[in-house]
C-alpha cells in the first residue's frame, strides 16, 4: 500500500523532492496545498507542474475522511463520525469556546480527536473500550480529523454566505471540495518567476480549530510514534500552526510513555484520567492501574511536571457510589498538591449497556466544595443533558451495532 503524503514531515518531503531534482520552493507550495488550503485532490494543486503531480499521485495517496454522520449544529458541540479507508469508524468532537448567544458564531473552538480504532485498555465505564482494540490510527488519519473538520466548517460557512448574498441563485451554493482561495490571492502561473517568489505557508488564515485535545477514542500514548509525528506536523509553522501549549494529551496512565513524553522538546499539556485517588478505587475502574499503580503513575507525572514546569490536569469522572464519596477527597487533594495539578470533575455520561450512573447534582457540588476547601483548583462540568456531549466512542459504538443489526 502507498504511504499517504500527510504521513510525511517536511524533512521527508524535502529529501524526496531533492531526489526528484525539484527546486526547494516546490516543497513550500505542496505544504501550502496540504495544510493551508486543505486540498483533497492532486489536480487542485495548480501551481505544481503536471509531471510532479503525476509523480506524487503514483507514489502517495491523498486520503481524506468520509463523513458518515454529524450531530449538533454550528453554534453547539458538533460530533463527527468518520469512515476511514478500511471502513473503520472514528469520532471527533468540535466544542465552541463561547457558545454563541443571539445567533453570533463562536470564533474559538476546541477539537477532541481520536488516536485508535477502539481501545485495548478496557476501562469499565468507557464506550471506546467496549468492543476492544482494532488498530492504531496512521499519522495522516490523526491529522485529517482537524483538516476535515475545518473543511467542513469552511464549506458550511461559505454555503451560508452565498445563500445570504443578495441576488445569488440558490443553485450556486455548493461549497464542494474546491479549496478556498489563498489569502494572498490567485497563485502565480506554473513556472513563472512570480511562482518561485510566492510566500511559503507560515500561517493558516482560516483556522477554525485553535485548541486540540487528544481525548477521543483510544489511548494516545499507546500509539506514541504516530501521535507525536502528527502533533509535530500540527504544531509546525508550515503545517497546522497550532501552539504546543494549545494541545492537550490525555492518558489513562501509561507511566513509561509519560516519562518519554517529558523528553520531547514540545510543551504539550498533559491530562491524566485519574478517576480514583486510591489504588483500591482505581483498580475497580481501570485495569491499567494493575500494571502502573498510582505510586508509579504519580512518580512519572512528577517527572513530567518537573521537566516541563507545566501544570498537569487530573480528570476525575464522578460515578455514583463508586468514586464520589468524600473519603476520596483527601487522597485526591494530596495527589493534586504533590503534582501542582488542577482537578477537572466530570459527572459520568451514561453509556448504554453499562451499569454506571452519574451522581446527583448535590453530590457533585459537595465533592467540588470539599476539594476547594482543601485549596485545590478544581472545576465541575455542569452542562446538562449531555446527549451529544457524551464521551467519545459512543456514537461509533451505536452506529457499529446498528450496522451489525442491519
Ligand atoms: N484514553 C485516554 C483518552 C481518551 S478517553 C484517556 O483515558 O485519558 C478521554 C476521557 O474521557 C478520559 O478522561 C475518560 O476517562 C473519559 N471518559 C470515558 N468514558 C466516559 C464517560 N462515559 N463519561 C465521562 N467521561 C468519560
Ligand atoms: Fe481507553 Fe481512555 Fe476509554 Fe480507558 S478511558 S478505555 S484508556 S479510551
Amino acid at each position: 500500500m502507498l504511504p499517504d503524503i500527510k504521513s510525511l514531515n517536511r524533512e521527508e518531503i524535502e529529501s524526496r523532492f531533492a531526489a526528484w531534482n525539484q527546486p526547494a520552493y516546490r516543497v513550500a507550495q505542496l505544504l501550502d496545498w496540504l495544510y493551508v488550503r486543505r486540498a483533497t485532490d492532486w489536480n487542485a494543486m495548480s501551481n505544481l507542474p503536471k509531471a510532479l503531480r503525476e509523480k506524487l499521485r503514483e507514489q502517495f495517496t491523498l486520503q481524506t475522511l468520509e463523513l458518515v454522520h454529524k450531530q449538533g449544529t454550528e453554534d453547539t458541540t458538533q460530533k463527527f463520525l468518520w469512515k476511514l479507508a478500511d471502513g473503520a469508524l472514528i469520532e471527533s468532537v468540535l466544542i465552541p469556546a463561547n457558545p454563541a448567544l443571539y445567533g453570533e458564531a463562536s470564533d474559538r473552538h476546541t477539537l477532541c480527536i481520536s488516536t485508535q480504532v477502539g481501545c485495548a485498555y478496557g476501562c469499565k465505564f468507557c464506550a471506546s473500550g467496549l468492543e476492544g482494540w482494532k488498530r492504531n490510527l496512521d499519522v495522516q488519519e490523526i491529522l485529517e480529523q482537524i483538516l476535515a473538520v475545518e473543511r467542513h466548517v469552511t464549506n458550511a460557512q461559505r454555503a451560508v454566505a452565498v445563500a445570504d448574498a443578495p441576488g445569488v441563485p440558490r443553485g450556486d451554493e455548493t461549497g464542494g471540495e474546491t479549496p478556498p482561495e489563498p489569502a494572498g490571492g490567485t497563485p502565480a502561473p506554473p513556472g513563472s518567476p512570480l511562482e518561485a517568489a510566492s510566500p511559503p505557508a507560515t500561517r493558516n488564515p482560516s483556522r477554525t480549530v485553535d485548541n486540540v485535545v487528544v481525548m477521543g477514542m483510544g489511548e494516545p500514548l499507546a500509539n506514541y510514534d504516530h501521535l507525536l509525528k502528527a502533533l509535530k506536523i500540527l504544531n509546525a509553522p508550515w503545517g497546522g500552526g497550532i501552539g504546543a501549549r494549545k494541545i492537550t494529551i490525555s492518558t489513562s496512565g501509561l507511566a513509561p510513555q509519560i516519562r518519554r513524553l517529558a523528553t520531547e522538546p514540545l510543551q504539550f499539556r498533559l491530562a491524566i484520567s485519574l478517576h480514583g485517588a486510591t489504588d483500591a478505587v482505581r483498580n475497580r475502574l481501570m485495569p491499567v492501574n494493575k500494571k502502573y499503580p498510582l505510586a508509579e503513575l504519580v512518580a512519572a507525572c512528577e517527572t513530567y511536571q518537573r521537566v516541563k514546569g507545566r501544570m498537569i490536569t487530573l480528570e476525575y469522572i464522578l460515578i455514583a457510589g463508586i468514586n464520589d464519596s468524600l473519603d476520596q477527597v483527601c487522597p485526591l487533594a494530596g495527589l493534586a498538591k504533590r503534582l501542582f495539578a488542577k482537578v477537572n470533575l466530570i459527572p459520568y455520561n451514561r453509556v448504554e449497556d453499562l451499569p454506571w450512573q452519574r451522581p446527583s447534582e448535590e453530590v457533585c457540588e459537595g465533592f467540588l466544595a470539599a476539594l476547594e476547601k482543601q485549596k485545590i483548583t478544581a472545576t465541575l462540568r455542569r452542562e446538562k443533558g449531555g446527549d451529544i456531549d457524551a464521551a467519545c466512542g459512543q456514537l461509533r459504538l451505536k452506529t457499529e451495532r446498528a450496522l451489525a443489526g442491519a
